[in-house]
């Protein structure tokens, strides 16, 4: 990627906007709040993707007026084994949750689900604790290569059939904190090695 001095140079374009991506959240707050009316809710995200979702989304079902009775937020730091664009399902935990899982009603929140076998080892994982409910929010869904049946309650935007940055996705750990989601120019992949 060297050649490529700014990140605008290196994005071919943009796919959602901050606005697209934050009508987004507010959709997915609303039906979360909607489902724990009245009951504590324990936020789980998967870092380092969901790492702005899980905040963002967590302040929005704050402010849903008669949403869940107490919001816990917390994280687990998951990075799955594959190549430089796919993932393999192999998930090693960084960093486990703080919070007890047991009796909770739980959410993963998730950046982007490709084949799925990423939100499938999270789902057994945490359902193996003994939540009250398990439930899985992801923002961007990516339905072209499933390999696995994996449920998801909360569907925020379709992402088309790329390799996608920003809003928390990255490239070799770069581009997260872009504020939109991006397709990336084929040069950037072509530089690697
Ligand atoms: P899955 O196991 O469902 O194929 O992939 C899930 C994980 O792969 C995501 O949490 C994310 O880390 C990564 N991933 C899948 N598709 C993309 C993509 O288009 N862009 C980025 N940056 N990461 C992706």
């Amino acid at each position: 990627m060297n050649t490529l001095a700014t990140y605008d140079e290196a994005i071919e374009r943009t796919l959602y906007t901050a606005e697209d991506i934050a009508r987004a959240i507010g959709r997915l707050a609303a039906e979360i709040a909607r489902d724990h009316a009245g009951q504590p809710l324990l936020l789980l995200g998967v870092l380092k993707g969901a790492l702005y979702v899980a905040v963002d989304l967590a302040r929005a079902i704050a402010r849903v007026p008669g949403g869940p009775s107490e919001i816990f937020v917390d994280y687990v730091c998951a990075s799955s084994y594959g190549n430089a664009t796919r993932s393999s399902g192999e998930v090693r935990i960084l960093k486990d949750t703080s919070m007890p899982v047991a009796g909770q009603n739980v959410v993963i929140v998730e950046d982007i689900v490709d084949n799925g076998l990423t939100l499938q080892y999270l789902q057994a994982l945490l359902r193996g604790r003994n939540p009250a409910h398990l439930r899985s929010c992801v923002l961007f869904n990516k339905p072209y290569h499933r390999l696995v049946d994996v449920p998801i309650e909360y569907v925020g935007l379709r992402s088309p059939d790329e390799f996608v940055v920003g809003y928390g996705l990255d490239y070799q750990e770069l581009f997260r904190n872009l504020p939109y989601l991006a397709q990336l120019r084929a040069q950037v992949f072509s530089q690697e090695g």
